[in-house]
This record gives C-alpha cells, sequence and structure tokens, in this order.
C-alpha cells in the first residue's frame, strides 16, 4: 500500500509509511485510539515460515495492560519476562488472556489495535472480552530515572543563574 508521506492530521510532511506526526499520534494515543502497526513484508515472511494462526495477547505489568500479536504466544511471552520487549521491561510481566487464532497477521493487528484503543478509553467491553478491568498503558519509566534528576539539575543550574545575576556570587 503507497502512502502520501503527509500527515493525515496537520498535513506537516512525515516519513515514508507513518500516517501521522509524532505529535499527532501522541495527542490520539492519548484520547484512546490507535491504528494497527504497519506490516510491510511480514505478510511474505510469515508465508515462508508456514505460520496460519496469529494471537492477541495480554499482559499484566507495573506500567498497565500491555497488549501485543504474535505468532507464538510462549515464545513472545518468554521475551517479556526475559525483559527483551522495551515496553514491558523491567514490569514484571505476566501473561493474562490470549485470543482464539487468527488466520493473517493483519487481522491479529487490526484486533490488537481495537483492543488497545478499547484498553485506553476504559471501555467496558475490554473486561467483557478478556476478563480483565483496562489498565492503560504508561511509558516505560527512562533508564535509572534519568528525568527525575535531570529536572533537579536543571532547576539547580536556573537557580545558580538567577544567583550569579542578582550578584549574590
Ligand atoms: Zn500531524
Amino acid at each position: 500500500m503507497l502512502r502520501s508521506n503527509i500527515c493525515v492530521d496537520c498535513g506537516r510532511r512525515i516519513r515514508p509509511r507513518y500516517t501521522r506526526c509524532y505529535n499527532c499520534e501522541m495527542r490520539r494515543r492519548r484520547s484512546g485510539w490507535h491504528d494497527p502497526e504497519h506490516l510491510s513484508g511480514q505478510a511474505k515472511r510469515d508465508a515462508e515460515l508456514g505460520r496460519s494462526k496469529f494471537y492477541v495477547y495480554l499482559l499484566d505489568t507495573d506500567y498497565g495492560h500491555y497488549v501485543g500479536h504474535t505468532a507464538n504466544v510462549r515464545a513472545r511471552v518468554k521475551a517479556h519476562t526475559d525483559n527483551k520487549v522495551k515496553s514491558t521491561a523491567g514490569g514484571d510481566p505476566k501473561l493474562l488472556w490470549k485470543s482464539s487464532p487468527f488466520s493473517t497477521r493483519e487481522d491479529a493487528a487490526g484486533f490488537e489495535a481495537a483492543l488497545k484503543s478499547l484498553r485506553d478509553q476504559s471501555s467496558e467491553r475490554f473486561q467483557e472480552i478478556t476478563g480483565h478491568e483496562p489498565m492503560p498503558l504508561k511509558p516505560v519509566p527512562a533508564s535509572g530515572s534519568g528525568c527525575g534528576l535531570t529536572g533537579i539539575l536543571i532547576i539547580a543550574a536556573i537557580v545558580a543563574t538567577l544567583l550569579t545575576i542578582l550578584g549574590i556570587f
């Protein structure tokens, strides 16, 4: 599928294969809407590997509920618990639920996006489907709580600058 490299929401130029610019994508996600991920080249690889069953799965993590899709639930969950997946690393991920199989990755990715949207809209439908109350996913804290430290350093620098300007030093 060929897409123009213009953000569909604001019209800014964006990189090929993307639908929205970063700002518009984040705004859309904050309001609880997810699009299926781009699957360029995956269908061919799936066919080569003889894959014909794809699952959507739900993990409980310290950051909230993670929703993903995979052709191999066991291997994918192991990758999560081994902290090899960035968005759940260090969050003690545990499998809560998996879907019935889909016969194409595209269908699984479509359902994954819908389930993420229901989660982030805190929809009752999420619980009807998975049996779990939706918990929106927070971003993984920056490594080594660098965010807090950076903030303190910035404030310290501003205070020092002000004191210097005021001629206290
Ligand atoms: Zn945009």
